[in-house]
C-alpha cells in the first residue's frame, strides 16, 4: 500500500492533469495521493481534484514564492483558503507553506528589499499555522535554507502537527525537529534516492520509523533510475525502495507502517 503524499498533478507538462489521475485511477498505484495547493488558484484545482476522483486528498496552502502576488491582502487570501477548506472532509491539510530564502537572490531585483521579502513570507506563514491550529489541521511546511528560523517559529507558536516536505536536512536537525515535536513527520522525496545524497540518507536510516512519510513532489525531483525525466505519483515506489534498502527492517512493516502513518497523520480512516 503506497500513499503519495505531496504532489502536484496540475503542474505536469508531459501530460495532461486528467491524463495523471487517469493513469493513478485505471491502475489503483498508489492508493492514494495527496494533492498539494500552493496558491489560490491551485488550491482550488486541488479541491477539485478530491472530490472528482476517491483516491485524492487535498491541501490548501499558500507557497512562500506565490507571496509577493499577494501582499497587503493577506487577510483577504487566507480568508480564501478557510472558506475553501470549510465542509470539506477531503481537504486534509494546510499547505505548502513556511520559507524560502533559496529562491531570494532573482527576487532582489523586484520593488521589495531582502527583508521585507522575508517579512512577507513570515506574516503568510503565521497566518496558516493559525488557520492550521483553527481546524485542527496538520501543516505541509516547505524549506529551503531557512531551517533556522523555521524551528524558531515553529517553537514561538508551539505549533507541533506538522510534516517537513521533500526533507533535505541532515539527521542532528531531524533531533531537533523530532525533539521539539514527537508527533511530527519527515517526508522523503526522490531526492532520498540520488547517489550525493548521503546525509539525507543517513536521515532516513536512523530516524523512528513512525515519523516517516513518502511522496513524490511530482512532477519535479524524479528519483533514481529516472532521474532527469518527468516525476508522477507512481514513481513514489523507489522512494519506498531506498528507505527498505537502507533500513535493517523487515521490509513489509516498513510499508505498512509508512502508509498507516500517512492515514494517522492526516486523520482518514481507510
Ligand atoms: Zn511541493
Amino acid at each position: 500500500m503506497l500513499f503519495d503524499t505531496h504532489c502536484h498533478p496540475y503542474l505536469s507538462e508531459k501530460q495532461s492533469e486528467k491524463e495523471v489521475l487517469e493513469s493513478i485511477k485505471n491502475s489503483s498505484f498508489p492508493n492514494l495521493i495527496l494533492c498539494v495547493g500552493t496558491k489560490i488558484e491551485t488550491s482550488q484545482k486541488c479541491k477539485e481534484t478530491s472530490k472528482n476522483y476517491d483516491f485524492a486528498f487535498a491541501s490548501v496552502g499558500i507557497h512562500p514564492c506565490e507571496t509577493l502576488e499577494y501582499v497587503w491582502q493577506e487577510k483577504e487570501r487566507i480568508n480564501e483558503l478557510e472558506i475553501m477548506l470549510q465542509n470539506d472532509k477531503k481537504i486534509v491539510a494546510i499547505g505548502e507553506c513556511w520559507l524560502d530564502y533559496y529562491r531570494l537572490p532573482p527576487l532582489i531585483e523586484s520593488k521589495f528589499e531582502k527583508q521585507k521579502i522575508i517579512d512577507i513570507q513570515k506574516t503568510f506563514f503565521r497566518l496558516q499555522i493559525q488557520l492550521a491550529h483553527k481546524y485542527n489541521l496538520p501543516l505541509i511546511i516547505h524549506n529551503r535554507e531557512a531551517k533556522e528560523d523555521i524551528l524558531k517559529i515553529l517553537q514561538e507558536e508551539n505549533f507541533k502537527n506538522f510534516v517537513f516536505h521533500c526533507y533535505t536536512e541532515d539527521r542532528e536537525y531531524a533531533k531537533k525537529l523530532l525533539d521539539f515535536s514527537p508527533q511530527c513527520m519527515i517526508s522523503f522525496s526522490g531526492i532520498l534516492t540520488f547517489k550525493n545524497a548521503l546525509w539525507i540518507q543517513e536521515t532516513a536510516k536512523y530516524i523512528p520509523l513512525k515519523n516517516i512519510l513518502i511522496e513524490t513532489d511530482s512532477p519535479y525531483l524524479s528519483p533514481a533510475p529516472e532521474r532527469g525525466t518527468e516525476n508522477h505519483p507512481q514513481k513514489v515506489k523507489f522512494v519506498l525502495d531506498k528507505i527498505k534498502e537502507l533500513r535493517n527492517e523487515n521490509n513489509e512493516l516498513i510499508e505498512e507502517t509508512i502508509y498507516q502513518n500517512s492515514l494517522d497523520f492526516f486523520c482518514l480512516s481507510h
